[in-house]
């Protein structure tokens, strides 16, 4: 693909259009690369730790609606901000006119999602106006269906279609509509989706999510101090570390581009150098087994451990133990299982007034040798695509814990050969962290 075909999505996270100077910044990083074509921003998040973000207001303004009283205190916050904005921004034109049509429709009861998402297109309304670019609602393309269902199919479709007679656009983000044309929002932090929606739409060559942080970390800085950041992971990698509870995009966002193949790319607003994070399908060069991507972890699960006699030649077994966590509505996270022994991993929050009745029927279902109940489990998943098919990983991984004197409670790993995740006693949930970080990053100087 030529250069001048290329298609840059660039995605504003709410910190980076959060007042006049985060907007400049934007407007610098646009306009930096002809390919930016569509920006597709967020509403205008928290200025400082105490700040309250635009959405809240919104939600907050509804709920005053709803309840009958004067939105007036409320909206009036929203106002000031953009009004502050439009006028730090020097921009000669006036948006009181969207403003009184978005109060009037909240106090007439337009609905919460109407109201929450009126901080994207306020967003879009102000940076139309700053890059000089067309505003494109999304509500003309993004659909859902009558219950409020995503429809991506029709949304794709209508996407291109609508995008492909537009040489560049704001398009804001965190909404569609329903049939009805009555606005309809994603869960919260849905303008990632947008982000991704819109990149596959236009068939870009990156989708690039700014954002306040260079990246996505080795591990969770809250964990273990200073971890490197991740320069490049597959998704299928993403998937692994967000469940085990990294967060940096919306879990739904990354649909719509892995299907594409469009690479996603985590930069920083606030430093724009920042190599960042590339998300992509994963090309030739796998890089070597002693070489991780992530560790993620959560604490509090409860491992549920059977034992049988011959359980590997009974027929039905494993049925009739998930039979019963069917009839008890638990969702169970994973199954390490042995010769004779088969454990199943719950949340222990899911668990919680439930567990003997849940025992009972499995003893009386599965008529197990023995069951074990191991509560305060903590898991962490050691995530590297050069893991799979090499030795070497789960060698360094377990020498380093033996040498620790950490317990290993349970091991897991999944077919995908991307990841080793191991159990262990919830007190030695850091600890862990620590020296599975060391044993691959800092301990790894040669
Ligand atoms: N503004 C919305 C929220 O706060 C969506 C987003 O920022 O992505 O959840």
């Amino acid at each position: 693909m030529g250069r001048e075909s290329e298609i840059r999505v660039s995605k504003f996270g709410g910190s980076s259009v959060a007042d006049a100077d985060q907007m400049r910044k934007v407007r610098a990083i646009v306009e930096a690369e002809p390919t930016r074509r569509f920006v597709v921003p967020s509403a205008p998040g928290k200025r400082t730790p105490d700040d309250i973000k635009i959405t809240d207001l919104l939600y907050r303004t509804y709920d005053a609606a709803a309840a009958g009283e004067s939105i007036a205190p409320l909206f009036d916050q929203v106002a000031e901000r953009y009004r502050n904005i439009v006028s730090d921004l020097g921009l000669d034109f006036d948006l009181d006119a969207s403003l009184a049509e978005v109060h009037d429709q909240i106090r007439d009861g337009a609905g919460s999602d109407y109201a929450a998402s009126r901080g994207e297109y306020l967003s879009g309304v102000v940076l139309s106006k700053l890059l000089d670019r067309p505003l494109i609602d999304p509500a003309t393309m993004i659909r859902f269906d009558e219950l409020g269902s995503f429809l991506p199919e029709e949304t794709q479709a209508a996407v291109s279609e609508r995008l492909g007679q537009e040489e560049s656009g704001i398009v804001p983000g965190f909404y569609g509509a329903l049939p009805d044309g009555r606005i309809k929002t994603f869960s919260r932090g849905g303008s990632d989706i947008t982000g991704a929606i819109v990149s596959r739409g236009v068939h870009a060559s990156v989708y690039e999510n700014w954002t306040d942080v260079s990246g996505l970390l080795m591990t969770d800085p809250r964990i273990l101090k200073g971890p490197r950041t991740i320069t490049e992971l597959t998704y299928r990698e993403l998937r692994e570390l967000a469940y085990m509870g990294a967060t940096v995009l919306h879990d739904e966002a990354i649909f719509p581009v892995r299907e594409a193949g469009i690479p996603v790319h985590i930069r920083n607003t606030n430093d724009p150098q920042a190599p960042g994070t590339r998300i992509s399908r994963g090309g030739e060069d796998v890089p070597p087994a002693d070489r991780i991507t992530g560790i993620a972890g959560r604490k509090d699960f409860t491992i549920i451990a059977l034992e049988k006699t011959l359980m590997n030649a009974e027929i039905g077994f494993g049925r009739r133990l998930l039979g019963v966590l069917e009839k008890h509505e638990i969702a169970w996270e994973h199954m390490p299982s042995g010769i004779d022994t088969l454990s199943i991993v719950i949340k222990s929050n899911v668990l919680s007034g439930r567990l003997d009745a849940l025992l009972d029927e499995i003893r009386s279902e599965c008529k197990p040798d023995s069951l074990e109940v191991i509560p305060g489990i903590a898991l962490i998943a050691t995530v590297g695509r050069g893991m799979s098919h090499v030795p070497g990983t789960a060698a360094r991984l377990f020498g380093a814990l033996a040498e620790a004197g950490i317990n290993i409670r349970m091991i897991d790993q999944g077919s995908s050969e991307l990841n080793i995740i191991v159990g262990v006693e919830n007190d030695d949930f850091k600890r862990t962290v620590g020296v599975i970080y060391d044993a691959f990053v800092d301990g790894h100087k040669d």
